[in-house]
């Protein structure tokens, strides 16, 4: 499996799932003024404008995670 087909698994994960995941690694981001995916700025005590920004954020975390724990 490839990175291409890990890709598409998370694409197709379940929603609740994806909700879970996205809020458990996400909980540990403290707001700090600007968004955490594209830099722009945001209200204050958000993390990301909105919630695309926050899942294409996710994808990226998830992304790295697994390209990290290839040997
Ligand atoms: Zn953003």
């Amino acid at each position: 499996m490839d990175d291409a087909d890990r890709a598409k698994e998370f694409e197709q994960m379940p929603i609740d799932l994806a909700i879970a995941a996205a809020r458990s690694s996400t909980a540990g981001l403290s707001p700090c003024g600007v968004c955490y995916y594209c830099d722009a700025i945001v209200p204050p005590g958000c993390r990301f404008c909105d919630a695309d920004c926050r899942d294409d954020h996710e994808r990226q975390q998830r992304a790295e995670k697994i390209a990290g724990k290839r040997q």
